[in-house]
C-alpha cells in the first residue's frame, strides 16, 4: 500500500480536538524551557529476564485520552462494551508510558524516551519519571549506551533531547530509515507537520553531534535485538524482537495503543495512525504472530507493566493476558 497524501490525512481526522494539539502540543515541545521543568519523583518498574536480557519497565507517566480516540472508527456502544468485558471502565483512558530498559553484557539500551514532563494540555503534566527512575537503579544519562526509537510521536520522543543537547550524551540514537525520510517531508497537515517539525528539533543535538544511526527494517539493530517494519502507526513505525538464549520478548511498541480496545478488533484504528488500513493489517498480522508463536509481548501504552501474551478471542478479536 503507498503511502499517499490521502491515506496520511486520513489518519488525522481529530478535526477541532486535532488543531488544538498541533498548537499546544507542538509549541510545548520545542520550547527548551519546559523541558521537565520539575524533576519528579521515581516511579515504577518491574523487572524480568528475557535469556542473557535484564529487561526493567519503567513508567515515564501517563496520558488521558478520550476513549473514542483509540477507536476512531468503530461505534460508541461496541468500544463500551470491549471495556466492559475487561472489567475497565468507560470514558478518558490512561494511556501508560512504558520504556524498556534492556541491560546487556556491555550496554545499556533505552527502547523511546517518554514524555519528558512537557505540558501537553492545561493539565498538569504526569510524565518525566523515566530519568529519575534510572538514577534510583543507579543508572546515569551517560550510563545508556543506545536508545532504539519506535516513531516520531511526542510521546515517544519528546525525551530523547530538550532540544538544545541530549538527555543521554553517550548515546548512539537509532532510528530505521522509513521514519527518518518521512520526517523529511510535509504533509499539509497541521497536527502531522507539528508532529514532523517537533522531533526534527528534539533530534537536531543528536544529528549535528553524529550521534544518530539509521537502520533498515529487518535489521539486527544491536546484537539480539531485531527491528521489525509495522508501518501504519507512522510510515517507519517500528517494533522490537528480543532474542537471548532461546528467549524472546516482542515490544509491539504502538502497534496497539491500549490493551482492550485495539486488541477486541485490530480494524478499528486509532486518531494518531497516520494509514489506517496499512496500521489495521500490521497490528493483525503481529497480534497472529504472538499468538501462533506463543510470544512474550510488550505493550507502550498496555497497563503498566503492560508485558504478557496474546491470545484469539470472538470473531477474529484478541486477548492481552498479563504475564
Ligand atoms: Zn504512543
Amino acid at each position: 500500500m503507498s503511502i499517499s497524501r490521502r491515506n496520511l490525512l486520513k489518519g488525522f481526522g481529530l478535526g477541532a480536538m486535532g488543531a488544538v494539539w498541533a498548537t499546544s502540543w507542538s509549541q510545548n515541545l520545542l520550547r527548551a524551557d519546559n523541558h521537565a521543568p520539575v524533576k519528579p519523583a521515581a516511579s515504577a518498574f518491574y523487572r524480568t529476564t528475557v535469556g542473557a536480557f535484564q529487561v526493567t519497565i519503567l513508567q515515564d507517566g501517563a496520558t488521558n485520552l478520550d476513549q473514542s480516540l483509540f477507536a476512531v472508527n468503530a461505534a460508541p456502544e461496541a468500544v463500551d462494551a470491549a471495556l466492559m468485558a475487561n472489567n475497565l471502565p468507560t470514558g478518558p483512558q490512561s494511556a501508560t508510558l512504558n520504556i524498556a530498559l534492556i541491560e546487556t553484557a556491555d550496554r545499556k539500551i533505552l527502547i523511546d524516551t517518554g514524555l519528558n514532563g512537557i505540558a501537553l494540555d492545561a493539565n498538569p503534566p504526569n510524565s518525566g519519571k523515566l530519568i529519575p527512575t534510572l538514577e534510583l537503579l543507579g543508572i546515569a544519562p551517560a550510563d545508556i549506551t543506545d536508545v532504539l526509537i519506535s516513531h516520531h510521536h511526542p510521546d515517544h520522543v519528546a525525551g530523547l533531547s530538550d532540544t538544545v543537547a541530549p538527555l543521554y550524551p553517550n548515546a548512539t540514537y537509532h532510528l530505521s530509515q522509513p521514519e527518518y525520510d518521512f520526517l523529511q517531508t510535509t504533509t499539509g497537515n497541521e497536527l502531522a507537520d507539528g508532529f514532523i517539525a517537533s522531533a526534527n528539533a528534539l533530534l537536531k543535538p543528536m544529528m549535528d553531534a553524529d550521534q544518530v544511526q539509521l537502520f533498515n527494517p529487518e535489521d539486527e539493530v544491536i546484537p539480539g535485538i531485531q527491528a521489525i517494519l509495522a508501518a501504519g502507526h507512522t510510515p517507519g513505525h517500528t517494533v522490537f524482537l528480543l532474542n537471548s538464549e532461546g528467549s524472546s520478548l516482542l515490544h509491539l511498541m504502538d502497534t496497539a495503543n491500549h490493551a482492550a480496545i485495539s486488541l477486541a478488533n485490530p480494524d478499528w484504528y486509532m486518531g494518531f495512525d497516520a494509514i489506517p488500513d496499512m496500521a489495521a493489517a500490521t497490528r493483525r498480522a503481529l497480534l497472529e504472530r504472538a499468538t501462533n508463536e506463543k510470544l512474550l509481548v510488550s505493550g507502550y501504552h498496555f497497563p503498566f507493566p503492560g508485558i504478557g501474551y496474546i491470545s484469539m478471542q470472538g470473531e477474529g478479536g484478541f486477548r492481552f493476558t498479563p504475564a
